[in-house]
Formats: C-alpha cells, structure tokens, sequence
C-alpha cells in the first residue's frame, strides 16, 4: 500500500493478531508532508470493522488478565526489544507519516514507545493490592484491570502515543483498541504489529482507522471501560462528555499554552536551549510547549539576540534526510492555520524578531518564528498555535509573572530558568500546571507522570500514575468471627 520504505504496515487496521482491510471504508491518504505526496491509503473502518475490533478486544480480556503479570511484562518487554532492533525502519515510517526529521524521530518516538513498553512490562509482575488488618477482622485489595480500553491519537507522536497508551494499559491485563489520528494512520499499526510478534494473543492490542465518527463509536460501545484520548481541548469536552455519559474511565491529554519563565540570573545559553526545545522540535508540534517565554528585561535583548544567533543552525529540507533538523507542518490544513496565526500576531502589533513566512520549498514549510514584545491579551499568547512561533513576553517581578504565567485556562506545563535555586522551587510550587521543569523543558522520560490540570486534561500518563488510571482496586473484607447484628 505504500511507495516506500520497505518496512510498510500491510493493510488499514489490525485486528484479533492480524491485518485486516475492508475497501468500504472512506479512504484516507496519508501524505508526507514533506513533498505533498501520497505515499500509502488506508480504509477508514466501517461499522464491522468496529465491531470487530472491540469483539476481538472483548474476548481476549479475561484471558490476558488471567496470565501473570510477569508473563503480561514479558511480552511488552519483548516487544520493546524487537522496537529497538527496527528503531531505524520505524523512525522512518514515522518520519513519513508526520514529516519530523529523521533525526528526531530516531531519538524520539521509537525509543520512547519502546522505553513505555519496557517500564511497564518491568512493572506488570509487581502489580498488587494491600493487606489492611482491622483488629480480628482484615481486609485486602485487589488491583483489576478495567476491562476493554480505547486510545485515540493526535497526530504529532502517533508512536509514541500508542505505546504510552498500550503499555500500561496491557501491563494491567486490559485490551486496547487504539484509534490513531486520520493525519498520520501508520504507525499505531506497526505497534500491534509488534506487539503480536512478541507474544501478545490475538485480540489483546487492536488498531481501528478514522476520522472522529470511528472514535465517538469506540466512545459509545456498552463494551468499553475506559477511554484515553490525545488531542485538542475541543474534541477532549465532545469525548469527555460521552465518556461521562455512559460513566467510563478516562484520561485525557489535551492541549496547552505553557508559560516558560526565564530570571535574569538565568544561564542564558542553557534558557535559549530551553526555550527551542519547547517552541521549535518537531517544528512546534507538541502540546507541552512553553509558547509563551516571559523574559526579564535585563536580559531581553541578549536573549533574542543568542535565539536568533542559534536559529542560523535550522537545516530545513527532506526530513528523511538526516542532516535536516527542521521539518514541515504535518499537514497543508495545519500550514494555514499557524500561518494565520502569525498574520495575526503582525496584525496585532507584536515585534517579528525571524521568520514569519513559509519557505520557498514543496512540501508544508513554515519558518521558526519569534515574536517579541507580545502583550497578554494577544491572540498569540492566548491560543495554542500547534507550529514553530514563540512568542515572547515582558515582566517585571516574580509575583506578577507567575501571576501572569497561571492566567490561562490551560494547565499543561510550565518552566522556569534562574541560577536562584529557592526561587525555582518556589516558582516551580505556585505554578498551575501538570508538568514542570525548572532549568529544563519538555523532558518526559516514563518514570515520571505526565498531564494537564485545568482544561488541559484529566488523568496522568507514564510512572506509577498511570497504572492508577488503568486499574481498578476491589476491597475484600474478611470477618473472623461471629457477625453482631442489633437483632
Ligand atoms: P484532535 O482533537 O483534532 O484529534 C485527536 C483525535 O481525536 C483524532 O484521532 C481524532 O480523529 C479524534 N476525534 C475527533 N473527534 C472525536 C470525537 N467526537 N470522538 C472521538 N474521537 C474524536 O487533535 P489533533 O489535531 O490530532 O492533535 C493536536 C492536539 O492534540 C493539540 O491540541 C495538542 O495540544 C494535543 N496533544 C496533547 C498531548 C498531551 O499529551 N497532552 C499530546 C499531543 C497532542
């Protein structure tokens, strides 16, 4: 179905341990982002596929959940082994189906599904309830699985994201159906595929193609416990709402307009690094990203003048090329929407420090954007963009920023760099995000949870966490004696 590379998923969906196409569906092109070209088509699922699917998943349950969980983690341990081994073929169908430079994506995505797999089959063994003494009587928990899980992907870390969801919820003995995002459908599929390869029954990790009506019918079947959705704040209410409805689970990963806050005693080498990490990997296509840099006036010029400096070091071109270190937008759709939002940005009178245009080049180009002097009230500091522009903002002291920082309705992430270790601390405590970092940005290594608070999302992913968000405790209370009834 694909024109290159070799290592292609070989039908639109997998289901029950094997790769299933059903020509019905609507087609979907997959096209790589960095020519315009459509290098594979897959079928987005009819109504059977769906069906056979959550089926497929449903049968398989009690099965996987009646296995040890140190047999549950040899399998995704397995299954990380073999990512490794193909991390290259893998990186590059990732790199098609999202156009984020090779470079990246050998380091970023592969790995880091692979990491997943391996934290939580290293986990799956040690899963286990409490014994809780009540004097004579006891009691004891018992840590379930939730039963049949569905993941839904936004297109930025479509193996990534279908691991971090996989991984612990297979650990736990659920089943998944997974839904990547219809802008970059490959991927997900390599991960079941995978996943079989190392063990895993058939039915136990299922990969359904489509747009968001596949989804709000994953949502909607009587059959599925828990919901755990990556994307926008807009499609987290619809799926949330439906969710509550029928009274699963979730989690919900959504997205952001995180604040990074850099002091004048800041290593400003160390915050420039910080701060194109968190507006320019992936050409600016992660939720976490701190879009708004609050810079102190100090430093301000300095600071835009060693960004600038470093922005000379972007190497656009094909992202399969490894040199290149900048790609394109993933998708035209997405072109024109940061493009919009840098017209704005002029519009509204912010400072275009660079960039600001596409690039003379097929393919989704936009240029690393800065702009300075942007105000709070900008549509630019209050919108997540989803593309290279950062914007970067004034302050004064550190109650006003940190007040300033938290004014959003998201609650992502959040950085600060200062040399003045109590002031990271403090700043790091006042602010309203899930994920903080203090003289770094954007690290989110499995051990440690990752999420939202506010309208950023529900639940955590990765550590410990996330096994809470996959489990279920059910309380045995064990009486020892006579029972006392009043008559
Ligand atoms: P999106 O919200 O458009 O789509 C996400 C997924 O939801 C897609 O698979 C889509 O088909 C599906 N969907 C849409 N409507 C649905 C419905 N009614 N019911 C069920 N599923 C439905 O997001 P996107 O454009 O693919 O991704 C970008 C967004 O994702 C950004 O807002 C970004 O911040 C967010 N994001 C968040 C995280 C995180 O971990 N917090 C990570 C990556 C991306």
């Amino acid at each position: 179905m694909m024109t290159r590379p070799d290592a292609q998923p070989t039908a639109s969906h997998f289901i029950n341990g094997a790769y299933v196409e059903d020509a019905a569906g609507e087609v979907i092109e997959c096209v790589y982002p960095a020519t315009g070209e459509v290098v594979a088509r897959v079928h987005a699922a009819t109504p059977q596929i769906v069906e056979r699917a959550l089926a497929a998943a449903a049968a398989a349950q009690k099965d996987w959940a009646a296995m040890t969980g140190t047999e549950r983690g040899r399998v995704l341990r397995r299954a990380a082994e073999i990512m490794r081994a193909r991390n290259r073929e893998l990186s590059e169908l990732e790199t098609l189906d999202t156009g984020k430079p090779l470079q990246e994506t050998l380091v970023a995505d592969a790995t880091s599904a692979a990491d997943a797999l391996e934290w939580f089959g290293g986990l799956a063994g040690s899963l286990r309830g409490e014994h809780v003494q009540l004097g004579r009587d006891w009691a004891y928990t018992i840590r379930e699985p939730l039963g049949v899980c569905v993941g839904i992907g936004a297109w930025n870390y479509p193996t990534q994201i279908a691991a971090w969801k996989g991984a612990p919820a297979l650990a736990c003995g659920n089943t998944m159906v997974f839904k990547p995002s219809e802008t970059t459908p490959l991927c997900a599929l390599k991960v079941a595929e995978i996943l079989t390869e190392a063990g895993a029954p058939p039915g136990v990790y299922n990969v359904v193609q489509g747009m968001g009506a596949v989804g709000a019918a994953l949502v909607g079947d009587a059959r599925v416990a828990k919901v755990s959705l990556t994307g926008s704040v807009p499609t987290g209410r619809k799926v949330y709402a439906a969710a509550a409805d029928a009274r699963r689970h979730v989690t919900m990963e959504l997205g952001g307009k995180s604040p990074l806050i850099v002091f004048d005693d800041a290593d400003l080498d160390a915050a420039v690094g910080g701060a194109i990490n968190g507006n320019f990997y992936s050409s600016g296509q992660v939720c976490s990203n701190g879009t708004r840099v609050f810079v102190a006036p100090d430093i301000k010029e300095r600071f835009l003048d060693r960004l600038v400096e470093r922005l000379s070091g972007v190497v656009m071109g094909d992202p399969l090329d490894e040199a290149v270190n900048f790609g394109p937008m993933v998708s035209e759709d997405q072109m024109k929407i940061v493009g919009g939002y840098i017209a704005r940005g002029i519009e509204e009178g912010a400072r275009l420090v660079t960039g600001g245009g596409r690039v003379n080049r097929p393919g989704y180009f936009l240029q690393p954007t800065v702009f300075a002097d942007v105000t709070d009230g900008m549509t630019i500091a209050r919108e997540e963009i989803f593309g290279p522009v950062m914007s970067v903002l004034d302050f004064e002291t550190e109650d006003e920023v940190v007040a300033r920082a938290n004014a959003t309705p998201f609650g992502l992430s959040a950085g600060v760099f200062t040399a003045d270790l109590t002031r990271g601390h403090r700043v790091a405590r006042a602010f309203e995000a899930g994920s903080c970092w203090i003289n770094a940005y954007n690290l989110t290594p499995v051990e440690v949870p990752f999420g939202g608070s506010k309208l950023s999302g529900v639940g955590r992913e990765n550590g410990l966490a996330a096994i809470e968000h996959f489990s279920q405790l059910k309380t045995v209370y064990v009486g020892m004696g006579g029972v006392d009834a009043p008559y």
